[in-house]
């Protein structure tokens, strides 16, 4: 590979997703050439332990055999389908039995969508179909959390909460409304879980009355761990409260399995950890683990059954894709979805446990501020000062740090902005795996702390 010259095509070419684009053209970008298990290796022959599955992604590992035999056995037998027209096919049809067996309460539907960002998007566009189905079209207001991450879709983003996703972006849009997030560690009433969820469920109604009451609201979405804001576990019972809730006020309770899916936090679907049955779930990344674009919307008999009655025979529902229930795509869902029932979901949970272990003992690292975990989604926030949580200032440049050293010590996990280390690891990793990930990260963090200007910058 002549690593020179596809860095700079790349510069010159290829928009990279969510990016600095200065940054890119400055720096140029580390190729990935190869992957076998949990470890990848670039095209300068740079080996790297990946602790965050590619994006949160290839739950499974790199090259399983069954799952590349899987999609090319597809590949030579039907390359494509369209589900339009009365077609369909039989991996698709085969994924849909069998994950709608899996999913919680009524969810006995799904729609095939090409990935995260558009499995939010189409939920979108069901519940504006159903809320006229069922005669409340006025019911279009819905609200989020805020940290929440739901695609980069242009209403997805709206829907998430992230600043860079706002920025110039024109979004969130005049329907779309946010709640504090559950974040044990920084909410004005935690760290009591009690309190926590009190809050988030009087925030919830607080912002149904400023809407104008819940005739005007249609859903209330969330993550069960919220990811991408920073890997924040909301406390035990909180889902509940805002599922009972949401039942209440009339208001869809969707759950955001994107990234807690597919056995991340231990269980198929993070919805078992309180018997959570939402009204609709999306789903992606661990559905193929990363080995080829699909997501998925789950949908309640009653939000399916209303839209088919309500609407005309012989009248579309007018929402889908080329790509919809991708039949190559499907056939590697399938191959996934053997592993995750042939043991990888144990796995998981058992080395899962051994991270958590390991990051308690992070806890008394001088800059660490709190570390969380559940299953193999974890998240350690980093502090200059333990009493006063107070975050790294920007200027330190953690953040590049962190991602520097961590490549240098041949260890991949994502850096959330200046102060959360995020750990995703393959569910396949062995204990002693999750432990050169973990030592990794200590010396990692010790180097950080050695920079002199970060360590003026702690307080004891
Ligand atoms: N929802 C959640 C919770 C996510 O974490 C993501 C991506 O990280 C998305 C939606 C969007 O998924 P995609 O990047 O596949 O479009």
């Amino acid at each position: 590979m002549d690593t020179p010259r596809l860095v700079s095509l790349d510069r010159e070419h290829l928009i990279h997703p969510v990016s600095s684009w200065q940054g890119h053209e400055a720096s140029g970008a580390t190729i990935l050439e190869t992957g076998k298990g949990v470890w990848l290796t670039d095209s300068k022959g740079h080996h790297l332990l990946d602790g965050f599955s590619g994006l949160w992604c290839v739950n499974t590992g790199y090259g399983c055999e069954s799952v590349i035999e899987a999609g090319r056995r597809q590949l030579e037998k039907l390359p494509y389908a369209t589900g339009y027209f009365g077609f369909s096919n039989e991996p698709a049809i085969e994924l849909a039995a069998r994950l709608t067996q899996h999913a919680p309460g009524h969810l006995n539907h799904i729609y095939f969508a090409l990935g995260g960002s558009d499995a939010v998007d189409s939920t979108l566009r069901f519940i504006r179909y159903y809320q006229h189905a069922r005669g409340t079209p006025e019911k279009r207001h819905v609200i989020g959390l805020q940290k929440g991450y739901h695609g980069s879709s242009f209403v997805g983003a709206g829907l998430t909460a992230l600043p860079a996703f706002h920025r110039d972006a024109d979004v969130p849009l005049p329907w779309q409304h946010h709640i504090p997030s559950p974040d044990p560690y920084r909410h004005p009433a935690g760290p009591d879980a009690e309190a926590i969820i009190q809050a988030s469920v009087q925030a919830l109604h607080n912002e149904i009355v400023k809407i104008g009451g819940p005739q005007h609201v249609a859903a209330f979405y969330c993550e069960l761990v919220q990811g991408s804001g920073g890997v924040i576990i909301p406390p035990k019972g909180w889902a509940t409260a805002m599922q009972a809730a949401c039942r209440e006020l009339d208001i869809l309770f969707v759950v955001d399995e994107v990234i807690t899916g597919f056995g991340r936090t231990g269980p198929l679907f993070a919805c078992a950890h309180e018997n959570i049955e939402p009204d609709m779930m999306t789903v992606a990344k661990g559905l193929t683990a990363g080995y080829a674009p699909m997501g998925g919307v789950f949908m309640s008999d009653t939000i399916y059954e209303t839209i088919r009655d309500k609407t005309p025979s012989g009248v579309s529902v007018g929402h889908g894709q080329t790509y919809s229930a991708h039949p190559v795509s499907a056939a590697i869902g399938l191959a996934v979805l053997d592993l995750y029932e042939g043991g990888l979901l144990e796995n998981g949970t058992r080395v899962g446990e051994h991270l958590a272990l390991r990051l308690r003992g992070l806890d008394n690292h001088p800059l660490v501020g709190t570390t969380r975990s559940v299953g193999m989604l974890a998240g350690i926030e980093l502090v200059t000062d333990k009493a006063n949580k107070t975050k790294p200032d920007a200027q330190l440049g953690v953040s590049r740090k962190l991602s520097r050293y961590g490549y240098e010590q041949g260890i991949l996990f994502r850096a959330f902005g200046d102060d959360v280390i995020g750990l995703a690891p393959p569910l396949c990793s062995t204990i002693a795996e999750m432990d050169q990930l973990c030592d990794g990260i200590v010396s990692v963090l010790d180097r950080v702390m050695e920079d002199p200007a970060v360590a003026s910058a702690l307080k004891a």
